[in-house]
């Protein structure tokens, strides 16, 4: 008899016992993060049935719009290719992903930046939205958890599902340790003032394009060493950093194989949004005391998890990857990246000489921008959608600190950018 079948019983044959035991993860209907998108698709489709030729230019979404390079396009054109013959065919790869495509990560993500990093220390995955809410896997339901705030909703999200976060009240969840970031601390988080044992960190930054130095960086792996915990360092935008002197890595601060676990992603910077590719790196000396007392590796545990639970990222989209590592495909991307990276440096310069206070934008592709005195976060949105046509995200979408800012990305075409910078300067 299954668990429906027994609720059921219990209530025909005891109709005094209203017991009803729920057969679903109530944590699901806990969750507060729908709210955002599906409010600004609404707010549009409202505004587009009372000005159905009205011109949207999409600032929004953080999804890429340039072709990808010819290089991994030639990488996946020549997977498929094999595919077509019993003699090259490939089926099911190693859920850890291809030997070739670890190794050339190790090489040039961080070899070249000085950081030894085993290829077998290398997970390849579907991307990094997968991994970073995958990991929660990991931890027990004790954890406190830490999360900066603005932030990529999916870090609160996994852990809203798996249960560890308590209440919602007023924008925040009771167990999850928010460290604000704004433009006082220049959206860099001051270090926990209570003891957490999990935190999660993205630099550069969705969505307020923040960076951190090494020096800031340092202090998170001191902190993370002295107080046990482990950094969840989300480094899908690394492909954005242009200035000296900014860690790529985490791996790159001494000490951070101990307590860290690294994740990137192809998307935003090989444009492999819809490809679907990336990694994460769970170095083996990274080892967290078990009840009984024994020291555990999370690299066994993450490979225990992939292994049972995940069957590989797809042997063409490995193939693409690999082909970004030749030195014409690193030109590409690279190519690609100033694409974006220009078309933010518009958007944060006109913001600026229109008097706004601007942020991110430099190692970046967000446009962290302070809304007008006496405007929301959603009242700001409003006016570029009403006014001006233009859909970006409102900043309180991530978090209570958003609240009063604004994301643009600079993910669209340079056209439909120039055009909407061109309708903010008219009055
Ligand atoms: N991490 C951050 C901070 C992101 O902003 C995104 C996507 O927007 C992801 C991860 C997801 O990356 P992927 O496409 O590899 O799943």
């Amino acid at each position: 008899m299954d668990v429906k079948s027994v609720a059921t019983v219990c209530i025909i044959h005891n109709q005094k016992i209203n017991y009803r035991m729920s057969i679903i993860n109530e944590n699901f209907l806990k969750l507060q993060n729908n709210y955002l998108f599906s409010e600004i698709n609404k707010r549009v489709n409202e505004y587009l049935k009372e000005n159905p030729d009205a011109k949207l230019i999409r600032m929004g979404i953080g999804d890429v719009t340039q072709p990808i390079s010819k290089a991994a396009l030639k990488g996946m054109h020549d997977a498929v290719d094999r595919l077509s013959s019993a003699d090259t065919m490939v089926g099911y790869g190693p859920e850890q992903g291809y030997a070739d495509l670890r190794s050339a990560i190790a090489e040039y993500d961080f070899k070249a930046r000085g950081v030894e990093i085993s290829p077998d220390e290398v997970f390849i995955s579907d991307g990094a939205k997968s991994d970073t809410a995958n990991i929660v896997d990991l931890f027990s339901n004790e954890v406190k958890i830490a999360i900066t705030d603005p932030v990529y909703p999916v870090y609160v999200d996994s852990n809203v599902i798996s249960g560890r976060v308590g209440s919602y009240q007023e924008g925040k969840w009771s167990e999850i340790v928010y460290l604000p970031c704004n433009a006082e601390n220049k959206f860099v988080p001051a270090l926990p003032e209570k003891h957490v044992n999990l935190i999660y960190l993205c630099f550069p930054n969705n969505p307020t394009g923040a960076v951190l130095t090494k020096e800031q960086l340092k202090r998170w792996v001191d902190y993370a060493l002295k107080e046990k915990a482990i950094i969840l360092y989300d480094a899908a935008y690394v492909a954005f950093i242009r200035e000296e002197g900014i860690p790529h890595s985490i791996f790159e601060i001494e000490g951070a194989k101990e307590c860290a676990i690294e994740f990137r992603s192809y998307s935003k910077t090989a444009g492999f949004t819809g490809v679907r590719c990336g990694y994460t790196v769970v170095p083996k000396e990274l080892k967290v005391k078990a009840s009984s007392g024994e020291d555990v590796a999370l690299h066994g545990m993450w490979k225990r998890r992939q292994t049972t639970k995940f069957n590989g990222a797809s042997f063409i989209s490995q193939q693409g990857a690999l082909a970004i590592y030749t030195e014409e495909g690193r030109k590409e991307i690279r190519e690609t990246v100033d694409y974006y990276l220009n078309n933010a440096k518009m958007i944060s310069d006109v913001m600026s000489d229109l008097g706004f206070e601007v942020y991110g934008a430099q190692n970046s592709p967000y446009v962290w921008i302070k809304v007008p005195e006496g405007q929301t976060s959603w009242s700001f949105f409003d006016y570029l959608l009403r006014e001006k046509n233009l859909i970006t995200t409102p900043g309180v979408g991530f978090g209570p600190e958003g609240e009063g800012y604004i994301r643009f990305s600079s993910f669209g075409d340079a056209e439909s950018v120039k055009a909407a910078m061109e309708r903010l300067k008219q009055d």
